[in-house]
């Protein structure tokens, strides 16, 4: 008898591990990080910070003054509720909790972030995933349209900016989804940091809208802290299925003391913007790839066909670490995802791009 089938549920075993793949010795430019560390003197002064902490105590089980540091640098409106994850992947999974159970849908758009279907898929919840259109991933509204009527879906989750693709969708079709959706809307806002567009200002002006953050992309990807503001009665609710004492002791502290030297992570989040615009500039004169305009931190671009598993893993040999995403999704061939790092892990990129893609184009075509 085998006990696995027995007992683990299909759907759980359906699911393939969330794969991460090995960076050691390699330019990571593959996971969306902020490429900057600390100043020596913040380092230091943390270091002494996290010396008196108390870990044989419990944290704070509503990390109060972390919360009010967080509503007042990511302005969240006074009326709203917030709860904080150990990750927004947390929130996610609190969420298909919360809103899931026997015969309920979560919708999203595809291709998206994979984590709305993982989580859909071993919380018991059907996954909608609605193909965005081909040509700009724009939402294709008629078709998200008359899915929302079909599917009655209790979780909409929609990217904003999207990942992988890195760009906004219109924020007058965001608001017809809003309008035409039965169950609640999760605008998940990882890419904040990148972009001016954003429905943090909105909360309350729909009954069913909730905002989601992270502290991830800034640049504090290492301490797992996401945030979800909404409707204090939705809020309260869905905190239920919070685990106790979530965010740890160091978590608090660490953030708390990030969060009083914001403008260190604004500068840097600033030059990652400039790097971005820079970094499309060179990829947009390289012939044989075509860069997607991006609102985020990171760069889609498609090869010409067939050319992207060479390349990525050409990058690889070369010391630079991408993210392959041909295979993943019909509209994501011969596409690969550069997060957008230091100037010089940017150029040291090119540079090896550059170099490949002459043997790309006279390689034979398979
Ligand atoms: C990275 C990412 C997240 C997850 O962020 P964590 O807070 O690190 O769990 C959520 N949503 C999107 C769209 C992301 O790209």
């Amino acid at each position: 008898m085998n006990l696995i089938e027995q007992w683990i549920r299909p759907e759980v075993r359906a699911i393939n591990a969330y794969h991460v793949a090995d960076a050691s010795g390699l330019i990571k430019l593959d996971a969306m990080e902020n490429p900057y560390t600390w100043p020596e003197e913040l380092r230091e002064e943390w270091a002494r910070l996290i010396r008196g902490a108390d870990v044989n105590r419990y944290p704070d089980p509503h990390a109060r003054q972390l919360t009010q540091q967080l509503s007042s640098v990511m302005q969240i409106p006074a009326n709203a509720g917030v709860l904080l994850g150990n990750g927004s992947d947390e929130i996610i999974q609190m969420l298909a909790l919360a809103l899931g159970g026997e015969g309920r849908t979560l919708l999203s758009v595809e291709p998206g972030f994979v984590m709305y279907r993982m989580i859909a898929a071993f919380s018991g919840l059907n996954y909608v995933g609605v193909e965005l259109n081909a040509a700009d991933f724009s939402l294709d509204m008629e078709t998200l349209l008359e899915a929302i009527d079909e599917h009655q879906p209790a979780l909409l989750f929609l990217a904003y900016p999207n990942n992988p693709t890195g760009n906004l969708f219109a924020a007058s079709d965001v608001e017809r989804i809003i309008a035409a959706s039965p169950g609640l809307v999760i605008i998940d806002e990882a890419y904040a940091p990148f972009t001016d567009a954003s429905f943090m200002l909105r909360i309350g002006e729909f009954d069913n809208m909730v905002v989601m953050r992270t502290l991830s992309k800034m640049g504090l990807a290492g301490l797992r802290l996401g945030l979800l503001a909404g409707p204090e009665e939705w809020v309260r609710e869905i905190d239920k299925t919070r685990l106790p004492y979530n965010i740890n002791v160091l978590t608090q502290l660490s953030a708390s003391f990030a969060l009083s030297h914001i403008s260190v992570f604004e500068e840097q989040t600033a030059k990652i913007r400039e790097a971005r615009s820079q970094l499309f500039k060179e990829l947009q004169e390289i012939a044989g790839i075509t860069p997607f305009q991006s609102e985020a931190n990171f760069i889609l671009v498609r090869t010409a066909e067939g050319e992207a598993r060479p390349m990525f893993e050409g990058l690889k040999q070369h010391g630079v670490l991408i993210k392959n995403l041909h295979g993943s999704h019909p509209l994501l061939r011969d596409c690969l995802r550069i997060t957008v790092g230091t100037e010089a892990e940017n150029r040291a990129f090119v540079e090896v791009l550059k170099m490949l893609l002459p043997a790309a184009s006279s390689r034979p075509k398979t």
